[in-house]
């Protein structure tokens, strides 16, 4: 049989193929070039009739892939074969929401179903009551995982008590920062166990209908949501009165447009209500007045595809992993100046060193590490000479960071600062929505001084107006988009003010 399965994470090793044989360890090659593919199949499979009909197959997947920048030989490893780039990459992940990560196809409902695929939401329904789940929910700990580390049984309580006629619930997948693929991840290989924590949730709160909101620059984790969606209809998970409960059910895709601000709840439920995407000063917040004016409980896609495991083996499985006020795992598109990138799930607590270091191999071509850039472009930079900081929510805000929905971008010696906090306040000021005038103008302002410093022309004074802008911007910005949009700005002015200074002294 061969099979395509989802995400595996290990994307500095791609394209990978891995060979099952019964009585042999499996192989796994990395970097294959289409035409070598022949000659694997080969060297572990006799028979021409079936190398024919996988070639054959497994061509028209490959057509697929651009080929051109692989590197001319591939490699072989065995499975659990120590010092490979594969295991050292896995090695200390813990997979929560990435769960059998490599081993299933991702609409294959069967397989899915094979490896406990919604046992934990037939579990909510015939033993649970929602108030029992909720519980569970917050036995575990479990922040969202979306920027701002809510704990997520408050607002699922506060929309289960919420009294209304019609509840919904979005499950926010409008992931636009630079450098994070998490949600496309977990959509595009996991689209079952997305849905199971909706449904989890939404039965939980008494939602009885919700929506799947996807930027539509995702279309395959459109298309295996969509296609998610269909098969959970014919099984009879989603619709009236599911598995014969009294729960009903109706689950849609939302395709997002592209503004990074749609990540934020109000401009995201305005979005879906045909407005513009603007957001709203709150209160009232969505729990009471969400969607069409309803209670509405949005939570980020890692959130909810965290709850199945939570419901499955107890809160205790999630709780014992992380530190004391973070629990369970974050997932991190591992990006940059790195050896291994590539899509990690962690245990909250890590250090920034054992992620750069022992998971991602190092800094390529012999560099020195200099710097992260965490959070995106709501983030900050963290100095290598901070990388034992740990990864939790609190350590993160500490040193001025945030824990944001999961970029992780490594710097070298060879970044400069200025250019990467230019970088993300472009970004930023980019996607601000106008409604306030510091995020409006007090963003543009600011770039045209990083812009001045760049060009040589900057002044010392510069720097106070800067910060002070900066300031003020946070202060005077209604939504995170606003309020985070300096930080960049702020951590490289603490940490890297002396290339700042070097730029206005013309001695860069
Ligand atoms: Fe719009 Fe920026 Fe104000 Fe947010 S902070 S509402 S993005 S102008």
């Amino acid at each position: 049989d061969v099979k395509q399965v989802g995400c595996v994470g290990v994307c500095n090793q791609v394209p990978m193929l891995e060979i099952h044989k019964a009585g042999e360890e499996p192989a796994f090659y990395t970097k294959i070039k289409a035409n070598e593919v022949s000659e694997i199949i080969k060297n572990h499979f006799r028979s021409e009739n079936w190398m024919s009909r996988f070639k054959n197959r497994f061509y028209n997947y490959a057509e697929n892939l651009t080929f051109s920048d692989i590197p001319t030989s591939s490699n072989r490893y065995s499975a659990n074969e120590e010092g490979t780039p594969i295991a050292e990459f896995l090695k200390g992940q813990v997979n929560v929401a990435t769960e059998y990560r490599g081993e299933i196809k991702p609409s294959d409902f069967e397989e899915y179903k094979s490896k406990h695929g919604f046992e934990a939401f037939i579990k909510c329904l015939k033993e649970l009551s929602p108030d029992e789940i909720i519980a569970q929910v917050e036995e575990s700990g479990l922040k969202g995982r979306g920027g701002a580390g809510f704990p997520t049984f408050i607002k699922w309580n506060l929309v289960k008590n919420a009294k209304a006629d019609q509840k919904y619930i979005i499950c926010n997948g409008d992931e636009g920062d630079p450098g994070a693929f998490m949600d496309r991840m977990l959509l595009e290989s996991y689209p079952f166990r997305v849905i199971e924590g909706i449904l989890i949730a939404a039965y939980a709160v008494g939602a009885s209908e919700g929506r799947l909101y996807i930027r539509a620059e995702y279309p395959l984790a459109v298309t295996r949501i969509k296609e998610g969606l269909e098969i959970c209809k014919k099984e009879g998970l989603i619709g009236k009165n599911i598995l014969g409960s009294d729960f009903s059910f109706d689950l849609k895709v939302f395709e997002g447009a592209g503004a990074f601000v749609c990540g934020e709840e109000t401009a995201l439920i305005a979005s879906i209500e045909g407005k513009r995407g603007i957001p709203e000063l709150r209160p009232p917040y969505p729990a009471e007045k969400g969607l069409w004016d309803k209670p509405t409980l949005i939570n980020n896609t890692e959130t909810l595809s965290m709850v199945p495991f939570i419901i499955r083996n107890g809160a205790e499985s999630f709780k014992e992993i992380g530190t004391e006020n973070s629990k369970g795992t974050k997932v991190f598109a591992l990006a940059g100046k790195i050896n291994r990138g590539g899509l990690i799930e962690v245990p909250m607590g890590i250090t920034i060193r054992q992620i750069v270091e022992e998971i991602g191999g190092g800094i390529a071509n012999g560099k020195k590490f200099k710097a992260v850039q965490i959070g995106g472009p709501s983030g900050g930079c963290i100095p290598a000479h901070m990388a034992d900081t740990a990864i939790d929510f609190d350590s993160l805000k500490e040193v001025g960071a945030m824990m944001g929905s999961g970029g992780l971008i490594v710097l070298d010696e060879s970044d400069c600062m200025v250019d990467i906090a230019h970088y993300f306040l472009s970004f930023t000021q980019e996607e601000s929505c106008g409604r306030c005038t510091f995020c409006r103008i007090g963003t543009r302002r600011m770039l045209e001084i990083l812009e001045k410093i760049k060009s040589g022309k900057g002044k010392l004074s510069d720097l106070d107006l800067l910060e002070q802008l900066a300031i003020n911007t946070q202060k005077g910005s209604i939504c995170g988009l606003g309020k985070t949009a300096p930080n960049p700005v702020l951590s490289t002015l603490k940490y890297f003010r002396h290339e700042y200074e070097a730029h206005i002294k013309g001695e860069c």
